[in-house]
């Protein structure tokens, strides 16, 4: 079975986008893999103190996203503790305060981008890494072709983000990508559904160290440019990104089950 038959069957199977009856369902669907893209950050390693934090829309209140408590461990996250956080910033829904550059970043992308239903963003070794070199990623393996003129650097700096306007620049310098690299910082990615969005993060991580790892042993050979678009079209599709997370929550509930809780 090619992969594009693999995907249409899963596609098939009711695996993209499930439809909802209610609102509350689909709250609830996007509260649940929003806990299990925390887990699965702790499960890699993309922790870094109190840094980090992935991003739902919520599905009536669309100016309100779902985010992670600030000074809670990616690892110990369910969904009966996520908080719902307004435009202004107040967390409306839950016990924990906000992680201030939580807000400032993500309001902004999600305000930006109608579009993107999550967005995440973490410390993460090799996404940081490779942020310092202050460039693309080049399309040097089929995975990171995904990203083949699909992502974006905000090549500034200007310490941790705690004013609007930075945020704003910060979703300027996305544009209509699924992803930026933030300078001396991080990686920031998007996407129209929370396993998305989760996604490609984890792949980026991945292409930064796989990056990393090429060029520190020799000249890596870049895949052509004809090549590089045709393997996006393949791997780099919202339903790509969508299916490439199931086997990945399918494992992290099953390893922790309370994150439902
Ligand atoms: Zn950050």
């Amino acid at each position: 079975m090619t992969t594009k038959d693999a995907t249409e069957a899963l596609m098939r199977a009711e695996r993209h986008g499930p439809k909802f009856d209610t609102v509350e369902e689909e709250r609830l669907h996007r509260k649940q893999r929003l806990a299990a893209a925390f887990r699965l950050f702790g499960r890699f390693g993309f922790d870094e103190g109190v840094a980090g934090h992935i991003t739902a829309r919520d599905p009536e209140r669309l100016d309100h996203f779902w985010v992670n408590p600030f000074g809670m461990n990616f690892s110990h996250i369910r969904v009966s503790d996520l908080i719902l956080v307004n435009d202004q910033g107040d967390v409306v829904e839950g016990d924990y305060g906000v992680n201030t550059a939580a807000f400032v970043i993500h309001s902004q992308v999600h305000a930006a981008r109608p579009d993107v239903i999550a967005a995440a963003h973490a410390h993460s070794i090799y996404g940081k890494s490779w942020s310092a070199l202050g460039r693309l990623l080049d399309p040097i393996t089929q995975d990171v072709c995904a990203f083949y003129e699909d992502h974006a650097l905000f090549d500034d700096y200007t310490g941790v983000v705690l004013d609007l306007e930075e945020g704003k620049r910060l979703a300027h310098a996305l544009g209509e990508k699924k992803a930026v690299i933030l300078r001396n910082h991080g990686l920031l990615t998007v996407g129209h559904s929370v396993d998305e969005a989760a996604w490609w993060f984890i792949t980026m991580e991945r292409s930064c160290q796989a990056q990393l790892l090429a060029s520190a042993a020799g000249e890596p050979v870049l895949i052509d440019p004809e090549m590089a678009q045709l393997t996006a079209s393949q791997v780099g599709s919202h339903v790509s990104g969508y299916v490439s997370f199931q086997p990945l929550y399918d494992r992290i509930v099953r390893e922790q089950p309370d994150l439902l809780d």
